[in-house]
């Protein structure tokens, strides 16, 4: 029974809260931080002592990150574990999850570059085996998805293979050369984003983003049955949608602002995050999204997850704050 124990406590998915500083928009129009870090896994809400609120004040994970905390240290703490499974054969993804200008792109950016750093590390220290990585980049805008390596913007369709699962149709894959390539890749993928934002308005706050990393390594040697074995995984960087667009307040029909579509996407995440996190029991629906279907594979099983969940300090986004805390609770 302890051993079951700690193993259901291992398949966890790893939560992170990460608070970004209050920016100089928000210093000039005299907002003020509602939000500390009293300790590596509590975050409160200071207003609410104040006020006396009901919403709850302090909220735990499995770690917070005060607003002078490095990215360095958020990946350190919250991804890189989940990340470097990739390289003994096991699925992972991070997300990255928050409020438009929460700081998702930021963070998420700098954990994609440390992990494949340490993953190129990783190969460099192992030369018994023989590693193939394959780099593949997408981007999901209203449950169309498309290319960020190619010019061509034509929506990509979904297929399902027995094999190998939910398979994106003629999604460019580039066999990783070298470092510099890597770097190359990247930058594409960021040219490409920014051309979508200018012809559809703010997409990145409505766009899901993944950079994809495909492992593939054998022995150079035969030695055993085991070392001879091939293996094969892939980890996923996700900078999601802002998280306004699947608003617990926008579904009960409060506030509803204009051009603020729920996001199917990103509201089936959630569900799916929240079913996979309670067990394995029961229906989870990951048919119900692109967004799903494609990381499927990567979550739940014996996939590893990591949510870092950036957070607004501000006053005046103090309810979605709330919200993501909220989301960021349900999937512990
Ligand atoms: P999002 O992707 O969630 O919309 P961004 O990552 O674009 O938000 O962040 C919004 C702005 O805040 C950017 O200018 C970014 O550089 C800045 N920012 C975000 N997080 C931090 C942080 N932890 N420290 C300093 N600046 C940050
Ligand atoms: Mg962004």
């Amino acid at each position: 029974k302890e051993l079951k124990e700690l193993s259901s406590s291992e398949e966890k998915i790893l939560v992170s809260v990460r608070l970004r500083p209050l920016n100089e928009k928000e210093i000039a129009r005299n907002d003020v931080s509602d939000w500390e870090c009293i300790d590596d896994h509590t975050i409160i809400c200071r207003n609410n002592l104040l006020e006396r609120s009901t919403y709850p004040t302090a909220y735990t994970f499995d770690r917070v990150f005060r607003s002078d905390r490095s990215t360095r240290k958020v990946y350190e703490e919250g991804a890189k574990k989940v990340a470097l499974s990739v390289v003994s054969g096991i699925n992972s993804s991070i997300f990255a999850y928050g409020q438009t200008s929460s700081g998702k792109t930021y963070t998420m950016s700098g954990i994609t570059e440390y992990a494949m750093a340490d993953i190129y590390d990783h190969i460099q220290r192992h030369k018994d085996r023989e590693f193939i990585l394959r780099f593949s980049a997408m981007e999901i805008y209203n449950e169309s998805v498309r290319d960020l390596l190619s010019v061509d913007n034509t929506p990509l369709r979904l297929l399902d293979d027995p094999e190998r699962g939910t398979i994106v149709e003629k999604l460019m894959e580039e066999t990783l050369r070298d470092w510099n390539h890597l770097s190359e890749l990247l930058s594409i993928c960021e040219a490409q984003r920014q051309i979508g934002e200018t012809s559809l308005n703010e997409t990145s706050s409505r766009s899901h983003q993944i950079i994809r990393l495909t492992i593939e390594s054998c022995a150079r040697e035969f030695r055993s049955a085991e070392s001879s074995s091939t293996l094969i995984a892939t980890v996923n960087f996700v900078d999601l949608a802002g998280s306004e667009r699947a608003s617990q307040t926008l579904s009960a029909g409060t506030r509803l602002k204009e051009g603020c579509h729920i996001n199917r996407s990103l509201l089936t995440l959630g569900t799916v995050i929240r079913k996979l996190s309670k067990g394995r029991n029961g229906h989870v629906p990951f048919r119900d999204s692109k967004l799903t279907r494609i990381l499927q594979s990567s979550l739940g099983g014996n996939a590893k997850t990591a949510i870092i969940c950036t957070l607004s300090p501000a006053r005046s986004h103090v309810e979605q704050s709330r919200n993501t805390l909220l989301f960021a609770s349900c999937a512990k």
